[in-house]
């Protein structure tokens, strides 16, 4: 894989190109370069140097200072002035090698330079070592790029901390997951984008790790709620892990669990909703049942319990159809559901076509009174029933059981008395409200009945 887009050629076929203007000094050059290996390109002027090197990219020039025209200086930078060719590596060869000729000849941009006579053995040696240094650097450049390749495109946020919190490096997707521009949060702090608390656990951890780099451990993942750019919270997987280079650093690396929570709620939210009515389920009703429960035992408040069954529904059902019976379902649900108005009431669809509510703080003649006005409710709604024989709409039959819970009692008591009331309803001719009495003795005289 190059990523680069710079090949880099190894040892053995790498290009040289050898500028001396002296016939034989390049001949004895060529001769040895082909020896070693090399691919040889000649020049015997500076001018003629540059256009062979923006042609062919030689991995290293031989570059003779002293030509008539434009000498190995001048050729050196102009080299060096254009992108094409400054990253080719100079060698200068020259007779002058006063320290101030040397000098000159690094100070425009080469990387060695030898002195004339040439001592061949010493000539392949630079070389060498100077294609050995490009392919390094050349490699390094390309594993850089490679890695820029990687982290600008990868799905995953990728945060550098210091260990102060200051935010070093964003990649883009951790920008766009968290709705900022390129560099924008570089200099802020992982406490502008985390809650305070959870923002100090990471600073803790950041500190005894800058404190003590041998004990470094990985942070691991986390679930954290991060602040984005416009003001909302999203939520995402946080998995640190520290590096010590001159500096203890912590990269960060962040997974959108967004969708996942929103489907993990959905489906919590699934779990409580009966489909066709979307109010609570059985499920939903009874573990709200159980909290309230405990709540009115230590309070000592009244715990009200309200069970209607749709009268005649399976009339209904046979006369107009099951899918009719369904949308009657749906209504009589909605009338039901609009009474069940503080957070501490609840509607629910207990089963087929029997509903229940809980009014938590309530007493048996308020409970009364609203579940009447739910019966109310639910006949004025006049959903028409042709062959009941007790009405020309729908209605409904309601019980009413009204306890302060004692260690005692259990909630299947107070099931039992409303399920009763309501039959009672039933047996007084349906459309009706039931109640049991208040006092314990009936809720007594009912839990005698269900011990028999
Ligand atoms: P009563 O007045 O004594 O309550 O008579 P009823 O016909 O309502 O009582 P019964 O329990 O005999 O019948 C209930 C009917 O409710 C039977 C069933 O077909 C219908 N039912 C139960 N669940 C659904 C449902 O989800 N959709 C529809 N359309 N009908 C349902
Ligand atoms: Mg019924
Ligand atoms: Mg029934």
């Amino acid at each position: 894989m190059n990523l680069g887009g710079t090949s880099i050629a190894t040892q053995r076929d790498a290009a040289i190109l050898i500028v001396d203007d002296a016939p034989e000094s390049l001949s004895a050059l060529r001769k040895m370069m082909v020896e070693q290996g090399y691919q040889t390109f000649v020049a015997n002027s500076g001018e003629r140097a540059l256009e062979i090197a923006r042609r062919v990219h030689p991995d290293l020039i031989l570059l003779d200072v002293v030509m008539p025209g434009m000498d190995g200086i001048e050729t050196c930078r102009q080299l060096k002035a254009s992108p094409v060719t400054q990253r080719i590596p100079v060698i200068f060869m020259s007779a002058r090698t006063e320290a101030e000729d040397v000098v000159a000849g690094f100070d425009c941009g080469a990387v060695d330079y030898i002195g004339k006579p040439l001592r061949m053995a010493e000539v392949c040696a630079r070389v060498r070592t100077q294609l050995q240094i490009r392919i390094s650097q050349e490699s390094q450049q390309e594993q850089a790029e490679r890695l820029r390749t990687i982290v600008n495109n990868m799905a995953e946020g990728l945060l550098i901390i210091e260990a102060d919190g200051r935010i070093q490096f964003t990649n883009p997707a951790c920008d766009q997951y968290l709705g900022y521009a390129a560099n924008e949060l570089a200099g802020q702090s992982i406490s502008d984008l985390l809650n305070p608390l959870v923002a100090q656990e990471y600073l803790d951890y950041f500190a005894r790790y800058a404190a003590n780099p041998e004990t470094a451990y990985s942070h691991g993942t986390r679930e954290v709620i991060i602040r984005h750019h416009n003001g909302s919270s999203v939520c995402m997987d946080l998995t640190l892990t520290p590096m010590f280079l001159r500096q203890p650093l912590f990269i960060g690396l962040l997974h959108d669990i967004t969708h996942h929570k929103l489907s993990e709620d959905a489906l919590q939210r699934a779990a409580m909703i009966d489909p066709l009515t979307k109010i609570a389920n059985r499920r939903h009703f009874d573990s709200f049942l159980e909290k309230e429960w405990q709540r009115a035992l230590r309070s000592g408040a009244a715990l009200s319990l309200v069970v209607l069954d749709v009268d005649h529904f399976k009339l209904y059902n046979d006369t107009l159809g099951h899918a009719a019976g369904d949308v009657c379902l749906q209504k009589v649900a909605q009338a039901i559901n609009s009474h069940a108005l503080r957070a501490t009431d609840l509607a629910a669809r207990y089963g087929g076509e029997e509903f229940v509510l809980l009014f938590a703080e309530t007493d048996s003649d308020s409970a009364y009174l609203l579940a009447e006005s739910i019966r109310a409710h639910i006949e004025s709604l006049q959903l028409p029933h042709p062959r009941s024989v007790t009405s020309p709409h729908i209605t409904v039959s309601i019980g009413v059981a009204t306890i302060h819970p004692s260690q005692l009692d259990s909630t299947e008591s107070l099931f039992v008395a409303a399920d009763r009331a309501m039959y009672v309803a039933k047996e007084g001719g349906r459309n009706q409200v039931r109640a049991t009495r208040s006092s314990g003795d009936s809720l007594e005289a009912v839990k005698a009945l269900v011990m028999r």
